[in-house]
């Protein structure tokens, strides 16, 4: 395990092939499949527990368990998709570097994140110095990259919902994130149903191909679904509007 304690060390360990290691929920729960890497690297060293309410700043070692308890204010969206995610006791567990890094297509927290316009701070093995991309832009990403921080974006009137089946606590099957702006229009980003997190025109979704299609839903339910939660979410934020 390596354990870097400045960005010159991670820029090594990136370079040696080292993979991040978040909380370790992912990695070692045999529910995802477990892969333990290589060559681990610990983030612990690099002071990435923090969060900064002024700046909107979250470190990406935070576990989900102290974000629920941060200042969420004016993004409802991101406070209920942290509480939708598995359960209290993998909330202690789990980090924000971990589900954002993880690029699970399920991942809960993208989506809500995405709407408020978020960015992550990333490392990459190519260059030693640390930039800012939008979140979804993650997905574009080569590895090896270690995210270091995530900005929480802009506050707004924002709600999550999704779709996970029998359980609660199972995966979702779909996740949709809705922001309204002033102007009364929407962003709108649905993850879960689809290979990667997207933003959507609630008009004109994407074609039924674009949906995830397997044994625990088809691709048009999945399309259907992600319509009706649109719809739900288009009325919940007027509500919030009218409050
Ligand atoms: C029982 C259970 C239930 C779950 N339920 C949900 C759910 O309801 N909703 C949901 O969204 N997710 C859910 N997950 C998935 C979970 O959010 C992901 O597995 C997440 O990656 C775990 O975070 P972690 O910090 O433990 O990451 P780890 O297990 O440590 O790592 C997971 C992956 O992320 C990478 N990674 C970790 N940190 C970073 C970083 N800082 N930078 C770059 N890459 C990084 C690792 O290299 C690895 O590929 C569940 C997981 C479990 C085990």
């Amino acid at each position: 395990m390596l354990v870097p304690k400045t960005l010159d060390e991670l820029h090594s360990a990136l370079s040696q092939g080292g993979q991040v290691v978040g909380g370790g929920a992912g990695i070692m729960s045999g529910a995802m499949h477990p892969r333990p890497p290589a060559v681990a690297i610990d983030l612990s060293g690099l002071g990435l527990e923090g969060m900064d309410p002024v700046a909107g700043h979250v470190g990406a070692m935070v576990r989900l368990a102290a974000l629920e308890r941060f200042e969420l204010t004016g993004r409802n969206a991101v406070a209920a998709a942290v509480a939708a995610t598995a359960s209290p006791t993998a909330r202690r567990l789990i980090t924000v570097g971990g589900v954002l890094g993880g690029r699970l297509h399920g991942g809960d927290l993208t989506p809500a994140l995405a709407v408020h316009g978020a960015c992550v701070q990333v490392l990459t093995r190519d260059a030693p110095q640390l930039r800012w991309l939008p979140l979804l832009d993650l997905a574009d990403l080569a590895r090896p990259f270690a995210v270091l921080r995530v900005t929480l974006g802009a506050a707004g009137p924002s709600a999550f919902r999704r779709i996970a089946g029998h359980q609660t606590v199972a995966p979702s099957l779909v996740s949709v994130a809705g922001l309204r702006h002033p102007n009364g229009t929407h962003t709108f980003c649905v993850s879960a149903a689809t290979p990667r997190a997207v933003l959507v025109d609630a008009e004109r979704l994407p074609p039924v191909e674009k949906f995830l299609d397997d044994h625990r839903a088809s691709a048009a339910y999945r399309r259907e679904m992600t319509s009706v939660l649109i719809s739900q979410l288009t009325q919940e934020l007027a509500g919030l509007e009218a409050a």
